[in-house]
């Protein structure tokens, strides 16, 4: 093999951990704000349980008031009663305790149905802020791994970049031009094998003249179809 094969695909090694550390170090931001908006919808989940408790119970308590004057008016027409002599307006004062007995009645009907929602709203609260509390302590360790991780992909990116320089000596610089473009255009793959007769870049079959002069090893040789740098293990 040309030595200068050797040299290259010792730095195309080099260069796709760089493009996996790199393209990993993107994704762990978008990881994060998953962990997040995960996070999130459960505690919205927590705050929808709550103000539904809340409503209720300012319902019962609306509910509490409005019959408590309810009963403090029929007291007021029962004195009224007491003080009248006269029998029509007796009556009268008698129809409208009446009125307002029923209304108390049905504001009582509505107050246990409250009473009973409320009883079932409080275990749904607590389910969902048990969920929260279990969600935010699960996250904030995910995203603890995730700032180790960060830290150790850095760390390794910059050792890898720093050796880069040092594999590059030697290898003639059209070459490594060609290299380097052919590395970002051909998705981290510029430098790849010939196997039985087929680039393993683009899988086109080779001409002859091409297998020829790879399997010689005399010259830097690229696949016709895809210009990748071809090499010969055999
Ligand atoms: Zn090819």
């Amino acid at each position: 093999m040309l030595p200068e094969i050797e040299k290259l695909l010792v730095l195309q090694d080099r260069d796709q951990r760089i493009r996996t550390l790199k393209t990993e170090l993107k994704n762990a931001p978008i990881e994060r704000k998953d962990l997040e908006v995960r996070l999130a919808a459960t505690a919205a989940g927590a705050e929808k349980a709550k103000a539904n408790l809340r409503e209720l119970e300012v319902e019962k308590k609306r509910l509490e008031v409005e019959a408590q004057a309810k009963r403090d008016q029929i007291n007021r027409f029962k004195a009224q009663q007491m003080q009248t002599r006269k029998n029509e307006e007796f009556q009268a004062l008698g129809n409208e305790i009446n009125h307002f007995e029923k209304e108390i009645s049905k504001i009582e009907d509505r107050e246990l149905e409250v009473m009973e929602l409320i009883e079932k709203a409080k275990p749904v609260l607590a389910d969902a802020e048990r969920a929260v509390a279990e969600a935010k302590s699960r996250v904030a360790a995910q995203i603890t791994d995730l700032e180790a991780k960060i830290a150790t992909l850095g760390e390794t990116l910059n050792t890898i970049e720093s050796e880069r320089a040092a594999l590059t000596e030697g290898i003639d610089e059209d070459i490594l031009d060609q290299y380097n473009r052919l590395f970002v255009s051909k998705g981290g793959n510029a430098v790849v094998a010939l196997e039985h007769e087929v680039c393993t870049g683009c899988h086109m079959k080779l001409t002859t003249q091409t297998l020829v002069r790879v399997r010689g090893g005399q010259q830097i040789t690229h696949c016709e179809q895809c210009g990748r740098i071809l090499y010969w293990t055999m």
